[in-house]
């Protein structure tokens, strides 16, 4: 029988509770338990896969092709266990099926209501995720405690209980504990009146997670413990970690919280070990060797847009041995500036997956310097079509070369939508989305990397490489070195003498974990850092 932990959040939002949840899930899995990750997000839209990154950083992809929140992100790269499409459920969602159940008839002339229909329908999504492969569900509610939006979520959460048996499910509670300088102390109040909401709910959490910026003295623990009616060792603290958010679950297991929750569950667990993530945390922090990698973007501010990719060159980069700083592009800035101006100096440019056409000739301009200055480059779904047109504008000599994402008249569509796309007309969930097989040529650097012939990863697009480009590509030094196994579709170009340039048409950011990292990644790092020595 599997048993529940709640993660709920209070005071503020971006107190870091998908890391939280996600290195409780690492913790637990180190001790022999199997765990899948689930996050509830509380607003209207039936999946972030609509939404502008401003509104919610990236979207995550799944294997089985589900557009999620990007905490599945981090669940997937503490535990390595994989998410799947009932491990995001939005409010929007659930209303989706109530109201596709009221229209069948499936209520019976019930009068549909929040309580119980909308509570049942979240606790059953709850339960979707159990398998018999499964001991410990780790259930994230999205936004703060207080807001309208996740009232429901919490009824939901505290009939689930009365429901599955208070010893099988486990609350944490995770808030924000300020430092105020002028005063030189830290303030519980908000913690206490954040548990306060929640125990007018009902729920009285098991476990309190403080984020803080300094430690937590025995005083304020007690007090914690005190006013919140929870036990102070299960006062626990977030300190903000110096190096790498990978450093959060070595904080957590120094104050054994993975025990606390296994004896509050009931469960028997073995010894932890956490001998591969302390390594990989050791080489992140004493990598001497330095590298700058440009992300040429459209959202070069927001760091939550290419989270998974600012995480992969992370990965890549403790594999390699060296320390990766980010530099921030703008796509734009290039237009107005020039690629040189901005650009140079850098280790590697990778422009990553986007939509539409602001900043795209940038993109193409910081193409054009990577393949003329041989600096790896390394393009990502967006990123492969911006390295195919640069080609064909300046090499094959079609300056009107373009996608017609942007440009629906070109003579020379060398990217352009894919046939199954063409009769689509709704935006959700419509994308060719999840993970596909990929053949990888014969003699082909991706082949090396990989070190396999056949590999799977993860899509999200509409539009694709123009198959009746192939022969001038191909004559002119790109090779198509990835194709889909009915031959129809090129995944991977990379560029023949040159030192690394590789344009991918899937997303290989979502698979890679810092204790196994990408391939790709890896190899684009290696040969970042390699062209960094030589300048
Ligand atoms: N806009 C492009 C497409 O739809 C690329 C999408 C992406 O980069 N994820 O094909």
């Amino acid at each position: 029988m599997a048993k529940f932990i709640f993660v709920t959040g209070g005071v503020v939002s971006s107190l870091g509770k998908g890391i939280t949840a996600a290195s409780i899930g690492l913790l637990l899995k180190s001790r022999g338990l199997r765990v899948i990750h689930q996050k509830f997000d509380p607003y209207l839209n039936v999946d972030p896969g609509t939404m502008n990154p401003y509104q919610h950083g990236e979207v995550y992809v799944t294997d089985d092709g589900a557009e999620t929140d990007l905490d599945l992100g981090h669940y997937e790269r503490f535990t390595g266990a994989k998410t799947n499409k009932n491990c995001n459920f939005t409010s929007g969602r659930i209303y989706d099926s109530i109201i596709k159940k009221e229209r069948r008839g499936d209520y019976l002339g019930a009068t549909v209501q929040v309580v119980p229909h909308v509570t049942a329908e979240i606790c059953d999504s709850i339960r979707s995720v159990v398998t018999p492969e499964v001991d410990v569900v780790i259930c994230e509610i999205g936004g703060t405690v207080g807001d309208i939006e996740s009232l429901p979520f919490l009824e939901a959460l505290r009939l689930f209980r009365a429901d599955e048996g208070r010893t099988n499910c486990f609350f944490i509670h995770v808030t924000l504990v300020p430092y105020l300088h002028m005063a030189g102390e830290v303030k519980t109040k908000p913690t206490q009146h954040s548990v306060g909401r929640l125990r007018e709910i009902g729920i009285i959490p098991d476990m309190i997670v403080c984020r803080t910026e300094v430690r937590l003295d025995k005083d304020v623990r007690k007090k914690i413990s005190l006013f919140c009616n929870v036990d102070e060792e299960a006062v626990v603290e977030a300190i903000d970690v110096e190096n790498t958010i990978y450093e959060l679950p070595l904080e957590f297991a120094a104050q054994d919280i993975d025990t606390i929750i296994i004896d509050g569950l009931g469960l028997r667990a073995g010894r932890r070990n956490l001998r591969a993530w302390r390594d990989y945390v050791d080489r992140t922090i004493n990598a001497e060797q330095k590298v700058e990698i440009a992300i040429v973007g459209k959202y070069c501010e927001l760091i939550d847009a290419y989270k998974s990719i600012r995480e992969s060159l992370h990965h890549g980069g403790a594999a390699a041995g060296a320390r990766v700083s980010i530099r921030s592009v703008s796509a734009e800035e290039i237009e107005e500036k020039g690629a040189k101006a901005i650009l140079a100096g850098i280790g590697g440019i990778l422009v990553p997956g986007g939509f539409g056409g602001r900043g795209v000739e940038g993109k193409i301009l910081a193409v054009k310097y990577a393949r003329e200055n041989k600096i790896p480059y390394f393009g990502i779904c967006y990123g492969m079509h911006m390295a195919v047109i640069e080609l064909a504008r300046n090499v094959l000599k079609l300056p009107d070369a373009d996608t017609t994402e942007n440009n629906p008249n070109s003579k020379n569509p060398v990217i352009h939508l894919m046939e199954e796309q063409k009769k689509v007309m709704n935006l959700g969930g419509t994308m060719r989305l999840g993970a596909f097989p990929c053949d990888l040529a014969k003699g082909s650097l991706v082949r090396k990397t990989y070190g396999k012939d056949q590999i799977s990863e993860r899509h999200r697009h509409r539009y694709e490489f123009n198959n009746d480009y192939r022969k001038q590509f191909e004559d002119a030094g790109m090779a198509l070195s990835g194709i889909s196994p009915n031959g129809m579709l090129v995944e991977i170009v990379e560029l023949k003498g040159h030192p690394w340039f590789v344009g991918v048409q899937f997303h290989p950011e979502f698979k890679s974990r810092p204790i196994d990292p990408h391939p790709l990644f890896r190899d684009f790092v290696a040969a970042s850092v390699k062209n960094t020595r030589q300048e």
